[in-house]
């Protein structure tokens, strides 16, 4: 505890925590091969699910004892949980001992922002990720074992309209499957005037096929976009991407591109993130082992304290950072849908 009556989400190595993903639901609308098996996966009972009241109260206490400032709605597909405009609405108006507005973004896969952006932005809502791993509709097909390219097309055009800003879309590039897109999306993001991030693929795959062989690093995709564009480093900050601005562009959305490279060049050293898994599992780190679970004190009348004092351990107990690549990792038992990517 500091003299203000706050606790500070602290680790052993210094970092300080105020930054919450939070899985709203373990189902999707998509299968993506590199998330998700086709068939086989155990969806969590309805009654084990953290009501919009429960993710509330976890938000509001964090917020105002112990320095959260960023929340990130994510799943599974966070837009295929009923009324999430309504959740979006209570966590939005949230601020910050200090008077500011909670930092509040959502990513989704966009296949129902044709339908739904509109709701989102009048609940709040102004940042929004796009996840979409090809241009192509055999491919798409092929990856998210749906036929719905187009809709996620159009929505993020319905996102742009709705006013979301920016639209960053971020694409998870794997050798031998998409590799050969890169240009093509720059070129998509600066048509739609939105931001594109390309990630590296990581081991959480539910399949388990993923191997080092199947990583574009980052020094591959600066590669192929030189190829078509001039284009500068920008400051980087604390982001994880490494961002960078085309020389003929302008202060728009599109006229930036980005690199996650969370496997090549980690950025565990300033990792601020903590995720809370749709069932109320507190993981300090999406590599973690363990976790500690919150419905106990959510659901056994434990107090505010309690509930700060269960994530303040468990953030304490947080690793360096994970060893991809090393003969020592271990992949965690949960997939990225279970875990809130
Ligand atoms: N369904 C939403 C979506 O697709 O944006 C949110 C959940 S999804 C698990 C969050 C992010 O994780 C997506 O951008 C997805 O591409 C990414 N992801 C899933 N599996 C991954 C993997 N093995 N490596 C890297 N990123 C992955
Ligand atoms: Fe669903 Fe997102 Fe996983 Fe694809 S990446 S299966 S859209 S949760």
């Amino acid at each position: 505890m500091t003299g203000t009556g706050h606790t500070e989400l602290i680790d052993t190595f210094g970092r300080v925590h105020t930054d919450l993903r939070i899985s709203v639901t373990d189902r999707c609308n998509f299968r993506c091969a590199y998330c998700m098996p086709e068939e086989g996966l155990d969806w969590l009972d309805r009654a084990d699910i953290l009501t919009f009241e429960e993710i509330e109260r976890v938000v509001s206490v964090l917020v105002n004892q112990a320095g959260l400032k960023s929340v990130r709605l994510t799943g599974g597909e966070p837009t295929v949980r009923a009324k999430l405009p309504n959740l979006v609405e209570r966590i939005s108006s949230q601020r910050t001992p200090a008077g500011e507005a909670l930092d509040l973004s959502m990513t989704t896969n966009g296949a129902t922002l044709p339908l739904l952006a509109d709701d989102l932005f009048a609940a709040g809502l102004r940042r929004m990720n796009i996840s979409l791993d090809t241009l192509n509709a055999e491919r798409f097909l092929e990856l998210t074992k749906r036929d719905e390219l187009e809709k996620v097309l159009v929505g993020i055009d319905a996102a742009v309209a709705a006013g979301f800003s920016p639209v960053k879309v971020n694409a998870v590039l794997m050798n031998g499957i998409n590799h050969d897109e890169i240009v093509d999306f720059l070129r998509m993001g600066r048509e739609k005037n939105v931001t594109v991030r390309f990630i590296e693929f990581m081991p959480l795959d539910a399949q388990g096929e993923w191997s080092d062989q199947r990583v574009v690093s980052h020094a591959t995709i600066l590669e192929a976009a030189s190829s078509a564009f001039e284009f500068d480093p920008i400051e980087r900050g604390s982001s994880p991407a490494e961002r960078f601005v085309y020389r003929d562009g302008d202060d728009e959305p599109g006229s930036e591109f980005g690199v996650i490279a969370s496997v090549s060049e980690p950025f565990c050293g300033s990792c601020d993130r903590m995720r809370l898994t749709a069932d109320g599992q507190l993981r300090n780190c999406l590599f973690a082992l363990g976790h500690v679970d919150l419905m106990p004190v959510l659901r056994g009348g434990g107090s505010d304290e309690d509930l700060v004092a269960a994530v303040a351990g468990e953030v304490h107990k947080k690793w360096a950072g994970h060893e991809i690549g090393k003969v020592h990792f271990i992949r965690p038992s949960k997939s990225m849908s279970q875990l809130g990517g």
